[in-house]
């Protein structure tokens, strides 16, 4: 098992190259390993293989396993994913090594994460979640609500670092295709570098998942966030 999640780990970051290679990226993008559902010993395996950046998106789910995992894996950088629901947001903020939220979903989102964040004295890198393809399942903004999250966080609050923006996007689109909802994150986050004078490459752009992360990294992807083609296909019981 240990000796197969390591292979997978390899071949993906070997795919992340070559993507970023051929299609002249200038800086590699982040892997984040998302890892819910999967045991914390193979997060720890990961870990030992010398990865750092882990994805998960049910906050106990988290918050168990970043508790099991504090001392074994002091550098480790936790991301939560995905809209989380507003009553969750101080039991997420609480949790140790949290490293960034990718998922503000609306200015209610943004101030709730500005007052927790500020209760415990700390500074949370955020990504504004865009519902790119405009399902109603699926949470985050349009464009002109993406940047307004976009400029309250940068303007009104301080305990929050804005770092880009996030989107899931339609799972119909043909994974080797120039996909919309990719592009549409893409020109958010040129809008909005523009109206705010930000120079782009400060900003990330979360996008792409495990069929699809050589297409987001070909239209610009910074981070992709891959789960079943490294841990294995997800069982839900
Ligand atoms: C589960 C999940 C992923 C990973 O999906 P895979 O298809 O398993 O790679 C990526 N992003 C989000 C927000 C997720 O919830």
């Amino acid at each position: 098992m240990a000796s197969n999640l390591k292979d997978n780990l390899n071949a993906i970051l070997q795919s992340i190259d070559d993507a970023s290679a051929q299609f002249a990226r200038n800086e590699k993008p982040l892997l984040l390993a998302v890892s819910k559902t999967k045991p914390a010993s193979m997060i720890k395996d990961l870990y030992d293989a010398g990865h750092r950046h882990f994805g998960e998106n049910y906050v106990q789910e988290l918050e168990q396993k970043a508790a099991e995992l504090a001392e074994p894996c002091p550098d480790i950088r936790w991301h939560y994913i995905g809209t989380v629901q507003t009553n969750k947001i101080p039991k997420l903020v609480a949790i140790e090594n949290l490293y960034c939220v990718e998922g503000l979903s609306s200015m209610k989102h943004c101030s709730t994460f500005q007052n927790e964040v500020a209760k415990r004295g700390r500074s949370l890198r955020v990504l504004v979640q865009m519902n790119s393809s405009e399902e109603e399942q699926k949470g985050g903004g349009n464009s002109a609500e993406c940047i307004e999250m976009a400029n309250y966080v940068s303007s009104e609050c301080p305990n929050l670092q804005f770092t880009g923006f996030m989107t899931i996007g339609s799972f119909d689109r043909d994974p080797n295709e120039f996909n919309p909802d990719f592009d549409a994150l893409y020109q958010l986050r040129d809008k909005w570098c523009e109206q705010a004078g930000k120079p782009v490459a400060d900003y990330s752009l979360s996008m792409g998942m495990s069929n699809d992360f050589v297409q987001a990294i070909k239209q610009g992807s910074t981070e992709v966030r891959v789960g079943s083609s490294l841990f294995g296909a997800r069982v839900y019981t």
